[in-house]
C-alpha cells in the first residue's frame, strides 16, 4: 500500500501534536517536546528538508519523511517596483497561480497575501474581480506564501523583516473562512512564526455573518472594504451590497468592535466623480460615527481595461481634509508597487477554472 503524504503546512500546532501521538511510537509525555522541536525547525528556522532537522531520532526523521510533504510552492515570476515593493507570482501544485506582495516602509514590512484564486465578488474597480473564481486556497497554500516570501527576503532571523501580514490579496478571506482561520492560528503560534493578533489584518468586502464569527473565532484587526457611504452607490461598484446593506454592515462592525476592542479600518478607494464628492465625505463621517473606526483613503490604481479614473489631487485633498476636520482618524495611503501592478486592487493572474469538456 502506498502512503500518501500529507502537506505539513495544513497542520495547526494542535493537529500536529495529535498526529504525532497517533502515528509515532512515542510516550504521551514526549509528544509535546517532539511537536515543539519539529515546529521550530519548520517555522522558526525555515527548514523544508527533514535532513536539516538535527537532533531528532532516526526513526522520527524516517516517519516525517514518509508521512509529510514539506515542499514550497514555486516562484513563477518576481517583479520589483522602483519603490521597493516586490510582487511574486506563485504557482501552486495544481498549476494555479496566486500573487503575494511585500511592501517595505520605514518602520515595517507588510506582506499582502491571497486567500482565493480569483474572486466571486466582482467589485467593479478591482482587477482581481474580473478574474473568474477558481478555488479557495488550502491552509498550506496560504502559509506557503508567507514561507516563500520569508525565504526570498532572508527573514529567518530574530528581527522580522515581515512585520505585518494582511489578507488583502486576491479573494474574499471570509468565503474561505476555515482555511484562513487555521492559517492565522499557525501564524500566531508562539513556538513558530509568532505574530501577535495586532500584526495581522483580515480584509472583507462585507460578508456580514462572518464578521461576527471572525470577532469570536479569529480576533485580528479587521479591514472593511467600504468604498461608498450609501447603498445606492455601493451597489453600483460592489455587487455584494445587494445582499448585505450598509445598515447590516454597521451592526456587524459595531458588534465586532465590542468583542475585539479595536477600531476597524475602513478602506475607501477614491474614484473620480463616483465617490469623491463633498456629500460622500459627509455621509462617510456619519457612518464613521456609528462604531470605532479609522479611515484609509486609497488612491485608485488603474489597470488595463478599467473604466474608472483616479480622483484629482485637489479632490483627494478636499475629501481628506473634510474627514480630518470632523475629528475622525484618516490616512491617505500612498500607492505602492503601481508600476508592477502590485498595488491595491491590481492583482490578477491568468488562472482560469478548467471546464470539463464532453
Ligand atoms: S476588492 Fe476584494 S472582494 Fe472585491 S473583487 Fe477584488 S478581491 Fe474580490
Amino acid at each position: 500500500m502506498t502512503i500518501v503524504s500529507k502537506n505539513f503546512y495544513d497542520f495547526s500546532y494542535a493537529d500536529l501534536s495529535k498526529f504525532i501521538l497517533d502515528h509515532f511510537s512515542l510516550e504521551p509525555k514526549q509528544v509535546g517536546m517532539r511537536t515543539n522541536q519539529i515546529w521550530k525547525f519548520v517555522y522558526k528556522k525555515g527548514f523544508s528538508e527533514v535532513s536539516q532537522f538535527s537532533n531528532l531520532p532516526i526513526e522520527t526523521k524516517e516517519n516525517l519523511q514518509k508521512l509529510f510533504n514539506f515542499k514550497r510552492i514555486t516562484i513563477k515570476e518576481k517583479k520589483i517596483s522602483k519603490d521597493g515593493t516586490i510582487k511574486w507570482l506563485l504557482q501552486l501544485e495544481d498549476q494555479n497561480l496566486v500573487e503575494t506582495v511585500f511592501i517595505p516602509s520605514e518602520n515595517r514590512g507588510t506582506l499582502c497575501i491571497s486567500s482565493q484564486v480569483g474572486c466571486t465578488l466582482n467589485c467593479k474597480f478591482c482587477h482581481t474581480g474580473t478574474q473568474r473564481m477558481v478555488k479557495n486556497l488550502s491552509t498550506s497554500e496560504i502559509i506557503n506564501q508567507i514561507l516563500v516570501a520569508k525565504d526570498e527576503l532572508g527573514d529567518w532571523g530574530t528581527q522580522k523583516k515581515i512585520t505585518n501580514i494582511v489578507y488583502m490579496g486576491m479573494g474574499e478571506p471570509f468565503y474561505n473562512f476555515d482555511n484562513v482561520k487555521k492559517s492565522i492560528s499557525i501564524l500566531k503560534e508562539i513556538h513558530g512564526l509568532d505574530y501577535s493578533s495586532k500584526k495581522i489584518t483580515v480584509s472583507t468586502a462585507g460578508v456580514v455573518p462572518e464578521i461576527i464569527k471572525a470577532a469570536n473565532e479569529i480576533g485580528t484587526y479587521l479591514a472593511l472594504s467600504l468604498h461608498a457611504p450609501n447603498d445606492i452607490l455601493r451597489e453600483k461598484i460592489m455587487p455584494i451590497n445587494k445582499k448585505y446593506k450598509i445598515k447590516d454592515l454597521i451592526e456587524s462592525c459595531s458588534a465586532y468592535t465590542k468583542i475585539n476592542k479595536e477600531k476597524i479600518f475602513l478602506e475607501y478607494v477614491l474614484l473620480k466623480d463616483v465617490n469623491d464628492s463633498e456629500e460622500c465625505a459627509k455621509q462617510l463621517i456619519k457612518l464613521m460615527s456609528s462604531f470605532p473606526s479609522k479611515l484609509n483613503l486609497i488612491e485608485f490604481n488603474a489597470w488595463p481595461g478599467v473604466s474608472y479614473q483616479p480622483s484629482s489631487t485637489d479632490a483627494v485633498q478636499k475629501f481628506y481634509q473634510t474627514i480630518k476636520k470632523s475629528g475622525h482618524i484618516v490616512t491617505l495611503r500612498k500607492s505602492r508597487g503601481e508600476d508592477i501592478l502590485g498595488a491595491c486592487g491590481q492583482l490578477k493572474t491568468e488562472s482560469e477554472k478548467l471546464r470539463k469538456t464532453i
